[in-house]
């Protein structure tokens, strides 16, 4: 796994996790604190960013090419609107401490 790639799953894995605690059953959810269907979106997203012609170096919604497509796309936009706003995109300090308390101060917050 390259670096790239690696801090894309990360970045992924991130915004999922934020969503699938507020939307998912957490019994289903594995180490990183996703389900089996976040999980998947996941993977897919990540398959589809490693082909993005502009290296995915922007936010997915200004991308002109459509990386995702059918359930999986629906789905990780579903995630990237709920989560956007629940985390500075690009702060390098997205991890930990800085997450924890993102999620459990809007874990109420229901306006996105
Ligand atoms: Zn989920």
């Amino acid at each position: 796994m390259n670096d790239r790639k690696n801090k894309d799953l990360k970045t992924f894995e991130a915004m999922a996790r934020i969503y699938c605690r507020a939307h998912h059953e957490r019994t289903q959810q594995d180490d990183a604190g996703l389900c089996p269907d976040c999980r998947a979106s996941v993977e897919a997203t990540l398959a589809r960013t490693q082909a993005c012609p502009f290296g995915h170096t922007g936010n997915c919604q200004d991308c002109s090419i459509h990386c995702q497509r059918g359930e999986a796309r629906e789905r990780i936009r579903a995630i990237m609107r709920y989560a956007a706003p629940r985390m500075a995109l690009r702060h390098p300090l997205m991890t930990g401490e800085y997450l924890r308390k993102k999620i459990a101060g809007r874990k109420r917050d229901h306006r996105g």
